[in-house]
């Protein structure tokens, strides 16, 4: 079982110098995607929220219906890193964050939502019945009640309650972001849980491409695991955690927000790729520049992006290995481990 901490020790990264340069690791080839729909997914619990998503990409749906259907299933699992079974901010309540985008550039978001199981569908409320792309807070609850989603329980799960209290014991404000476990990666449809009963990592960002040519995004988490209170990443935001050009391509990124956010990560992937890029290749440029931006500090940190560009190419890069996205066409459904700077 290897965590980000020992691999990055092990990897003995010293400098800047060291990682410019360096050959990425060679994980696997690209997924080669024959035609539509396509449907690609963060980690492990990828895999399981692309069948959501394919219900209704395999019946000519859309891509909007697949991408919000795809992250419930994930919201749904009680036993998972996302929703209301995740880790509590370091006060001990779940806040929740979660943004969509169509193709026509409609977009809606919700943050620090407490008690309401899918933030994904109230995002899309948001952007479906208000002339608003963001609400938050008690703001965001009162709105989600209003429109029928049910008040939930204040309660954290048995797993979240546990590794609170683990995590209690120090309470040590250090973030640690996406510590992949690849122990079980291969076999488990749901995202691993290391030993001391941290969730390897917080977040599901999904985009599909439909029948139709269309493309859409979602993104939803609870957000590092023991945050400050009130604290917000990448992805509930539009640029960062998510991004939807129709004519050029979707991406979606995981990681340590603050860093995503720094570079407009996910709409600087677009962009890369509107000038030509490969989604690879656009994901790599971006990783690139939180590498030069970190620069030693890089150790301390994960992030990756995963983007699907207009002609169904997928890609996807990492700064640490260990990061592994599903994706689903007519003719491919596996998880795919994903380049990074670091071997
Ligand atoms: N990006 C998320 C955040 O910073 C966390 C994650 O991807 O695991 O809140």
């Amino acid at each position: 079982m290897i965590n980000r901490r020992k691999f990055i020790s092990a990897s003995a990264v010293s400098s800047l110098a060291a990682l410019i340069g360096k050959k990425a690791w060679a994980s696997e080839a690209p997924a080669i995607v024959k035609g539509k729909p396509v449907v690609i997914s963060t980690w492990d619990a990828g895999l399981a929220a692309n069948k959501g998503a394919w219900e209704i990409l395999g019946k000519s749906g859309r891509a909007l219906d697949a991408v919000e259907a795809g992250v419930r299933v994930t919201e749904d699992s009680l036993n998972c890193c996302v929703g209301l079974g995740a880790n509590p901010d370091r006060d001990g309540f779940v806040t929740l964050d979660a943004c969509i985008m169509d193709e026509n550039f409609n977009c809606g978001s919700v943050a620090f939502l407490e008690r309401i199981k899918h933030p994904i569908s109230v995002a899309r409320r948001v952007m479906e019945k208000t002339p608003h792309v963001m609400l938050v807070g008690s703001g965001a609850q009162q709105f989600a009640v209003a429109e029928g989603f049910p008040l939930e329980e204040q309660k954290l799960s048995l797993d979240a309650q546990r590794s609170y209290e683990e995590w209690l014991k120090k309470s040590e404000y250090k973030p640690v972001i996406n510590i992949e476990n690849k122990g079980n990666a291969s076999t488990s449809f749901a995202p691993a849980k290391l030993a001391n009963g941290e969730w390897n990592h917080d977040t599901i960002g999904m985009v599909a491409m439909d029948a139709n040519g269309n493309l859409s995004g979602s993104c939803t988490t609870s957000g590092m695991g023991f945050k400050m209170r009130g604290r917000l990443g990448d992805s509930p935001i539009i640029g960062a955690g998510l991004y939807v050009d129709n004519e050029v391509g979707a991406c979606t990124a995981t990681g340590q927000g603050e860093d995503v956010i720094r570079v407009s990560g996910s709409h600087t992937v677009v962009e890369l790729m509107r000038q030509g890029l490969s989604p690879e290749a656009a994901c790599k440029k971006a990783i690139e520049r939180i590498v030069r931006i970190k620069k030693d500090k890089i150790k301390d940190i994960q992030v990756a992006f995963l983007a699907l560009n207009k002609k169904g190419q997928v890609g996807a890069f990492a700064i640490h290995k260990g990061f592994s996205y599903a994706i689903k066409s007519n003719d491919v459904e596996k998880l795919v481990n994903a380049k990074s700077w670091t071997s």
